[in-house]
């Protein structure tokens, strides 16, 4: 029940309206009883808004698309693979005053990984080059991953490459790489494009792991693919739901009860 000493939380971004974000987080809050609540926040001029969220006693937010980038320049602290990224996607607030900026973006697609495999020592080819594909870059060298980063555009792939000081190609290059595993992080395959996708079937029975971080559909063209050509596979709810838990976990210091989470969100998509 919602009272005087209920804690704030909320989602900035604009729009927000789609977001699964306060399904999950509600969820969670109620399953373990906590006097906190979670809303959607949309936000037109970011400066005003962390000045309301400041003012207004919240404890935790969410920073969503357009603000992932930008919101670094109005917070307090950022910490150091957030600011390797250059993208913030949670803030912790404290006692009205200071915030500070975390990515839990590259943890929720680590912890997604590694329930399949282990990253230390492997060696991961990452399709993309845009902001997921930066955090993801990022968080596996985090974890000891060697990356080899492909994209349809090279200069991307050659500006993020460089940033990462890793191997880079251009998406019809495929054939020459070798890898344990192979993620997408384009948004090819999303709906309602749902047929195709960013890798020919013939390179997939070299990995052993196949993810996809593309939510709808849950199984992509590359996942039907990767499992016809025996990889094991993981879909984009997984990358989803675990930066919440690790949003979730930072801003309780307590478990997540991911289980609860997982169904929150699967019946959301239904
Ligand atoms: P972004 O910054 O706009 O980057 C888009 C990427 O997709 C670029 O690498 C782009 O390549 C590539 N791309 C787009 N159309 C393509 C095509 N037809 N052929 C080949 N490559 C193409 O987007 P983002 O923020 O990184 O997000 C990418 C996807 O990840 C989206 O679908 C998003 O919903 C999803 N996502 C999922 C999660 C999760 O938790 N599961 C989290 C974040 C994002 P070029 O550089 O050549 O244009």
């Amino acid at each position: 029940m919602i009272n005087g000493k209920t804690r704030l939380y909320g989602i900035i971004g604009n729009p927000v309206g789609h977001s699964l974000s306060p399904i999950i987080h509600n969820a969670a809050f109620q399953a373990l009883g906590l006097n906190k609540v979670y809303v959607p926040l949309p936000v037109t001029d970011l400066k005003k808004g962390l000045t309301g969220i400041r003012a207004l006693g919240f404890h935790g937010i969410s920073v969503t698309v357009p603000y992932k980038e930008e919101v670094i320049t109005f917070i307090d602290t950022v910490e150091p693979v957030a600011q390797n990224i250059g993208a913030v996607n949670t803030l912790l607030v404290e006692n009205n005053a200071k915030i500070q900026g975390f990515n839990t973006d590259w943890i929720g697609a680590n912890r997604a990984l590694q329930e399949k495999m282990s990253l230390q020592g492997s060696r991961v080819l990452l399709v993309g080059a845009g902001g997921a594909a930066r955090a993801i870059g990022f968080g596996l060298q985090e974890a000891g991953a060697e990356v080899i980063l492909a994209n349809r555009t090279v200069e991307k792939a050659a500006t993020l490459g460089k940033k990462l000081g890793c191997r880079y190609l251009g998406l019809e290059k495929l054939d020459s790489v070798k890898a344990d595993a192979l993620i997408n992080a384009t948004s090819v395959g999303m709906e309602p494009h749902i047929e195709n996708s960013p890798v020919s079937p013939k390179f997939l029975d070299q990995f052993t792991v196949v993810m996809d971080i593309v939510y709808a559909p849950r199984k992509t063209r590359l996942l039907k693919d990767a499992q016809a050509a025996g990889c094991q596979v993981i879909d984009g709810l997984a990358m989803l739901l675990n930066q919440a838990v690790a949003q979730f976990e930072l801003w309780t210091g307590k478990k997540a009860p991911v289980s609860v989470m997982r169904k929150a969100l699967l019946d959301a998509l239904q």
